[in-house]
């Protein structure tokens, strides 16, 4: 299975922010989305850095005051991405290497999404009980013939 197909599924929905909003704007995304982050993106949509609910929780214990600071101050600059042509499998791999769980998706340059590990773990599911259910109707079949 490949990323494009777990984004057919879920839809194109990715959640946005700008470099210059601040924290306290960026709180409050996260909540009505119920998301853990935010990729953020420049005036022209371009992928600058991503904002994880753990970048905030860090920032939050060394610094009260963090509502106003702004984004491009604790974001992640050095953004891992994925492509819709990439594997499931692959993907999964990565993130859990790397230990991040979400991975912005780029196709020929443009974001056209995000994939959590949420995501994945659910896609992959499906894959299985899909063969489960492809092998149990093989048996019955064999048997009954
Ligand atoms: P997460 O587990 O995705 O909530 O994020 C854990 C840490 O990894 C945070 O510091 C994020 O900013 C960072 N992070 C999340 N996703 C990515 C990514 N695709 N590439 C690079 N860093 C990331």
């Amino acid at each position: 299975m490949t990323i494009a197909t777990i984004l057919a599924r879920k839809g194109m929905k990715l959640v946005t922010i700008r470099p210059e909003q601040t924290l306290r704007e960026g709180l409050a995304m996260l909540s009505e989305h119920s998301i853990g982050a935010l990729v953020v993106a420049d005036g022209q949509g371009t992928l600058v850095g991503i904002l994880s609910e753990r970048d905030i929780v860090r920032e939050a214990v060394r610094n009260e005051q963090f509502f106003d600071l702004a984004v491009s101050a604790i974001m992640t600059r050095n953004v891992i991405s994925g492509q819709p042509q990439d594997d499931l499998n692959a993907v999964a791999m990565t993130m859990t290497n790397k230990r991040f769980r979400h991975l912005p998706i780029l196709d020929g340059g443009t974001l056209v999404g995000v994939i959590s590990l949420g995501d994945i773990v659910k896609a992959q599911r499906d894959e299985y009980l899909g063969a489960i259910d492809t092998l149990e109707s093989q048996i019955i079949d064999e048997r009954a013939s």
